[in-house]
């Protein structure tokens, strides 16, 4: 996993104030980091920044120490999860999961993809769902399956775009869980958004709060929620 830093990092649409104005964090190698805030407070665009997806217009952006304002998204090695899982309906779980490491061509011989989808679904109880298609899969598991995705990159962090916001409550609590459980398993980086206080509070070890893209407090849940 890896560190990331944010120094002075702004972004500029147009001539309005910044979406993302001034945000200094520095999350460290294993941390969770929830980030919250009313919509069109630029918690999408901070994440989109990090992970390659929008040009940054000032600040520095520092992955394990190294400056990659210029990487493109793949040399960067972080993973995303949307809400809408984002899932390839005509391939099965197994493919679906097997495919980022399809992509980086000759890479991975054909066994050590079977080994990383394999070690993968296990992790994520997908074992018996392998051959399925998103279709015949619930919500949860399909997020799993995007989860499954992320994971055999090996990515360097995950970032989260309020990734079970779509789920009906019960799928939630047990997503939430797993996410926890892989927290635990594999100690991952992380910067999560959410609008779910019982998220924030289960998997977080700060909550960054974002208010017209300024960074207004950064602070533990505990310090945050359970404040007088
Ligand atoms: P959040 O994810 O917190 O809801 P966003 O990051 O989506 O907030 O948006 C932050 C601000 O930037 C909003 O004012 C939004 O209208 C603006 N914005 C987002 N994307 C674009 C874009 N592609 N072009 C212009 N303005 C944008
Ligand atoms: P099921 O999930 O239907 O029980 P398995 O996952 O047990 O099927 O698959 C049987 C074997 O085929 C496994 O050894 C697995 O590695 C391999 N396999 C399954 N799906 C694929 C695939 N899409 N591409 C390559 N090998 C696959």
């Amino acid at each position: 996993m890896a560190s990331i830093t944010l120094n002075h990092l702004v972004k500029q649409y147009g001539d309005g104030f910044p979406a993302v104005n001034d945000v200094s964090i520095d999350i460290a190698d294993g941390e969770f980091l929830i980030l919250v805030g009313p919509s069109g407070c630029g918690k999408s665009t901070l994440l989109r920044m990090i992970v390659g997806l929008e040009d940054i217009t000032s600040g520095d952006l520092l992955i394990n120490g190294q400056r990659v304002n210029d990487k493109e998204p793949r040399e960067r090695n972080l993973s995303m999860v949307f809400q809408n899982y984002a899932l390839y309906p005509h391939l099965t779980v197994y493919e679906n999961i097997a495919f980022p490491l399809r992509l980086s061509k000759g890479k991975f011989s054909e066994e050590e993809i079977d080994r990383k989808v394999r070690t993968a679904s296990a992790t994520l109880d997908l074992d018996d769902h392998l051959q399925r298609k998103p279709a015949n899969l619930s919500g949860g598991q399909r997020q799993r399956v995007a989860m499954g995705r992320a994971i055999v990159r090996e990515a360097d962090a995950f970032l989260f775009d309020e990734p079970l916001s779509n789920l009906d409550a019960k799928l939630r609590g047990q997503m939430r869980a797993e996410i926890a459980q892989l927290q635990r398993r594999m100690g991952i980086t992380a910067v999560y958004v959410t609008h779910d206080q019982t998220e924030a509070m289960t998997l977080g070890d700060r909550v960054a709060v974002l208010k017209k893209g300024i960074l207004q407090q950064i602070a533990s849940p505990r310090e945050l929620y359970e404040q007088p």
